[in-house]
């Protein structure tokens, strides 16, 4: 997969090469002048870089950490020098999940980071560090999930630093972050700030995140508790309370830390209030000390149109959940009376004056809105009528050398059409010129059979294991395939196995498919092939009609087992992660997307698939209206029609149930025809290699911050410059 040359590196000088130094820490993964350029372009005065803000980053090093291949890829375990030895220790042994994600949102910003580092591209990500993650699910048969709080160790883990104060290097950097009571009375709140650092492919370039961790002594009780979890939601409160401490946080620490980014991108709206930040500090510039007191309402929309002119925000989703909206009266115990006349002005919601809306703030101020796909853009446009004229598409991607499994990597690393496709993504449009070559579908297919190997080891010995854990856990295993003997037990990777693994919300419903197992019994009985569905995915813990969508599909598992006789078996795996998504989305034989249209507002797990050539079937909704090229890369289904506004609602009534999994049945023996029919196999390949000519150029994230970047206003060097263009190239997502 690599470039270089084992053999003619001296491995003390390498290592030592690995090292860098600044007043804030040592650093293990980039040379010292890597160090030093970094951080020259995010300080530079010019402030020709960005500030990525995002409430989770999903970047878990078990499925990408190129220091870790780089050190096994030169067999280096250790190190004579002692500081050097515990950084490779580390790298090698430390725990390699960071769980600062919940879902899609989390794992985009992870695989965006990446793809900027990839491209030198000078970003600076702000996000906040949860002490107990995301919370962990464990899966019981007759309770459904049990919510479990998250243990891991950010000193252990590896690639994240706890910053130091320059100052006082024996401590840690902390910063003061603007919290108010109803009387305008400061609170004391701190948080200190870990780096994660994002390195790319070939260790020369990386982008931080900058994690806020306000889980220290100097922080009132209840700003800790609120820190603890992604997404808690235990109160109205604590949640407004996780959207300020990201908001609120990040001019201060750029500030402190000499980053001079004008631009800032918000990843959704969670931390909007940065940009109350921004207005105040331009009304302080404009019209000085006094600026509370005599600011009038025009100079603060004037201030408004200012700051607009260097935020980009990209919204990704229709549907109501994602959106935070906030009664006033929470927010005067948490901010300024002047933080309050702001968003009296730019954010109280329209259909509530009693609320605001964050969404609606960020939507006013900003120089572009983004959708995460086409269908997505014209929904928002039709959500946002008053801000039409600026919501443009950019569709999302995926990071491929994250995504691509280590089988599939090693295929086109033995073709010369796919020359150089770990850093053009591009390259990938070369497969159709392989879709005749032999070789290569052999290749392609027994790359696959291995990932599916490796899949069902997994998922057999989960089988067993949950088995085991009875009496430990008290956990009933969510699969009854748990308790039947080895050879009825196993699952067999010659069977035909559907992947779906996404969040439980209801409007994805996962249990779609499931809606008549009469249907789908006699389909599968009806031509004796046998069916796997493995399944997997979180319920947020507060929502429960998610949760019981997840009670349904385990409570589904024994009828659809006895109903075909056996050959359909559906498997739970529980505690759904990046390292779950790998092992499926490369594993499975196709992979099932059915959101109800048109709320899904782009997806990405199917794009997952997609780079490893694994053909969706899916409802035309999201990136699949773009990706599903009349049937080349896959199979399409249910409702379709042009989108009225009645179709964003999500009560049950409307998610059309009976019509889009009617829609499935008729299509599913032609799944299993594709896959079981001698004659038809080639027909089956030839999507999986369309897959990789068609949609691996265009959903991938180089593709995707090369759009971002027209966005941002920064001007960047000749070289770099030219490979944006070329990524670029690929795909325009606008059009149409
Ligand atoms: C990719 C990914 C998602 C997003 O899946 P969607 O199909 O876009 O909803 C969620 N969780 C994890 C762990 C992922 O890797």
């Amino acid at each position: 997969m690599h470039n270089w040359d084992s053999t003619i590196i001296d491995k003390d000088i390498y290592l030592r090469d690995m090292l860098a130094v600044n007043s804030l820490g040592t650093f293990f993964g980039v040379s010292q002048q890597v160090l030093n350029q970094v951080w020259a372009e995010l300080t530079a005065p010019a402030g020709n870089s960005l500030i990525y803000v995002s409430m989770e980053i999903g970047a878990d090093l078990d499925v990408f950490h190129p220091v870790k291949s780089r050190l096994e890829y030169l067999g280096i375990t250790d190190s004579p020098d002692p500081l050097i030895d515990a950084f490779v220790k580390k790298v090698i042994r430390g725990p390699q999940k960071i769980p600062n994600y919940s879902g899609g949102l989390g794992v985009l910003a992870g695989d965006t980071l990446k793809s900027f580092a990839a491209c030198k591209i000078p970003v600076v990500a702000i996000s906040l560090l949860y002490k107990k993650g995301y919370f962990s699910q464990l899966v019981d048969s007759r309770l459904g999930q049990v919510a479990w709080a998250t243990e891991w160790e950010p000193h252990n883990t590896p690639g994240l630093y706890l910053l130091k104060n320059p100052l006082y290097p024996d401590r840690a950097l902390e910063i003061e972050i603007p919290f108010f009571d109803d009387k305008d009375h400061p609170i004391s709140t701190y948080a200190q700030v870990w780096m994660k650092m994002e390195i790319n492919e070939s260790l020369d370039f990386f982008v931080p995140e900058l994690l806020l961790d306000y889980s220290i002594p100097s922080s009132p009780e209840w700003i800790r508790k609120s820190a603890d979890q992604l997404y808690d939601s235990s109160s109205e409160r604590v949640r407004a309370t996780q959207r300020r401490m990201l908001g609120a946080g990040i001019l201060h620490l750029a500030e402190l830390l000499g980053i001079s980014s004008k631009t800032l991108h918000l990843n959704e709206q969670h931390g909007v209030v940065v940009i109350l930040h921004r207005i105040a500090d331009q009304l302080l510039n404009t019209l000085g000390q006094d600026f509370q007191t005599i600011a009038t309402d025009q100079d603060i929309y004037n201030a408004a149109a200012q700051v607009a002119q260097n935020i980009v925000y990209t919204i990704h989703t229709p549907v109501a959940a994602g959106h935070d909206r906030f009664s006033t009266s929470i927010y005067a115990g948490l901010s300024h009376t002047f933080c309050r006349r702001l968003l009296d002005l730019l954010a109280r919601d329209k259909d509530n004056p009693n609320v605001y809306n964050f969404t609606s703030l960020a939507m006013k101020v900003n120089r572009s809105t983004n959708s995460v796909s086409r269908l997505h853009r014209n929904v928002t446009k039709q959500q946002f009528p008053e801000h039409a004229d600026k919501i443009t598409a950019i569709t999302n991607g995926v990071h491929h050398l994250t995504w691509i499994s280590f089988a599939k990597a090693e295929v086109f690393d033995s073709f010369p059409e796919f020359h150089n496709w770990q850093s053009d993504p591009g390259v990938f449009a070369n497969a159709g010129k392989l879709l005749t070559n032999k070789k290569f579908r052999s290749y392609l297919e027994q790359a696959w059979a291995h990932d599916t190997k490796k899949l069902m080891d997994f998922v057999n010995a989960m089988l067993v294991r949950h088995r085991q854990q009875i009496h430990e856990t008290w956990i009933e295993p969510p699969n009854f395939l748990s308790f039947l003997d080895d050879k009825e037990r196993n699952l067999d990777p010659a069977v035909f196995t559907i992947g779906f693994a996404r969040r439980f919300s209801t409007y994805k419903r996962a249990d779609l498919i499931f809606e008549n197992i009469d249907t789908l019994a006699e389909i599968i009985l009806a031509r004796n092939q046998p069916v796997n569905f493995l399944f997997s995915g979180k319920a947020h813990p507060s929502d429960e009609p998610g949760k019981s969508v997840i009670k349904l599909i385990l409570d589904s598992q024994d009828e659809l087992y006895h109903k075909s006789k056996g050959l359909g078996r559906l498997v739970f795996i529980p505690n759904y992660d990046m390292q779950i998504a790998k092992l499926m989305v490369a594993g499975v034989h196709v992979w099932l997307n059915n959101p109800k249209r048109p709320l899904e507002a782009s997806g990405t797990s199917g794009m997952k698939a997609a780079m490893n050539g694994i053909p969706n079937i899916s409802i035309m909704d999201g990136w699949w209206a773009e990706g599903y090229h009349n049937g080349a890369t896959g199979w399409k289904f249910g409702f379709e029609a042009p989108i009225l506004p009645g179709d964003l609602r999500e009560d049950h009534d409307a998610l059309l149930y009976a019509e889009d999994s009617a829609s499935f049945y008729r299509l599913f023996p032609e799944l299993l025809d594709t896959f079981y029919n001698k004659e038809k196999r080639s027909i089956y390949i030839d999507k999986c290699i369309m897959n990789l000519a068609l949609n691996v150029p265009i959903f991938n994230t180089h593709r995707m911050v090369a759009e971002y970047l027209q966005k941002y206003g920064i001007s960047l060097s000749g070289p770099i410059e030219k490979n944006i263009r070329k990524f670029r190239k690929l795909y325009q997502s606008d059009a149409e």
